[in-house]
């Protein structure tokens, strides 16, 4: 902070002695390089406290999972996705939705203008497969949920959307449909959160793809205000 105050007494002082055209830019330029340290920190912090956890041994999913699964993209998110658990293919490779219902969320992702390095960051309540993709149970959220609030409050994104009903209920900590759940904007530690369909979802039923197109078109809107 004591860098930065320099900083903007030096812009203040060019601005009076140039004028606002070298004050627009020099303010850019610092702007960006805020925004990209800010970035790197946030990044390393991330990497920090993934180690700090990757061998979580806290719930009995410690023993059955291939891979720990912490989650992915930009460490800078405005938008993060939370889902409910991994599933095989996330637990054989170690990232978050990569199978099919991953491919139909990317091209959510790309017809909102996003895509997982730019802006996302997707992660799930618990970070190792329940065996056969059974519901997770309570004690395991749990037990999982104090990682997710922290990743949360590191990137602090500008909105959360909770992917699926079990997603949803943990975050709301209420037990409703998930239409019920889909219609309000809620709040989680301070930041706005939306639920909506997971799209394993929307696989399984197509014709819910169009009530799931109308929560993204919002989620587009409220990330453009
Ligand atoms: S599910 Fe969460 S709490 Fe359980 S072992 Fe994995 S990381 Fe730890």
């Amino acid at each position: 902070m004591h860098s930065k105050s320099k900083i903007n007494s030096y812009l203040n002082q060019q601005q009076k002695l140039f004028g606002n055209e070298l004050y627009l830019q020099l303010s850019t330029v610092y702007t960006n390089k805020l925004n990209e340290h800010t970035q790197t920190e946030t990044a390393n912090k991330l990497e920090k406290f993934y180690k700090s956890i990757y061998l979580c041994q806290n719930c009995k999913l410690g023993k059955t999972r291939k891979n720990f699964v912490f989650g992915s993209g930009d460490s800078n998110a405005d938008l993060f996705l939370v889902g409910e658990a991994p599933g095989k293919t996330e637990d054989l490779i170690g990232q978050p939705f990569v199978g099919e219902a991953g491919q139909l969320l990317n091209k959510i992702l790309s017809a909102i203008g996003k895509n997982r390095d730019n802006g996302v960051f997707i992660t799930n309540v618990l970070k190792c497969r329940p065996p056969n993709n059974r519901t997770p149970l309570s004690s395991e959220i749990s037990e999982c949920q104090p990682y997710l609030i922290k990743q949360i409050k590191l990137i602090q994104p500008k909105l959360i959307v909770a992917l699926g009903r079990i997603a949803g209920k943990t975050l709301l900590k209420k037990e409703l449909t998930l239409n019920e759940m889909r219609k309000s904007k809620y709040n989680f530690f301070g930041i706005p959160l939306r639920i909506t369909y997971h799209p394993s979802a929307l696989l399984r039923n197509p014709d819910l793809k169009r009530i799931a197109w109308d929560d993204f078109k919002w989620v587009k809107n409220y990330l453009e205000k």
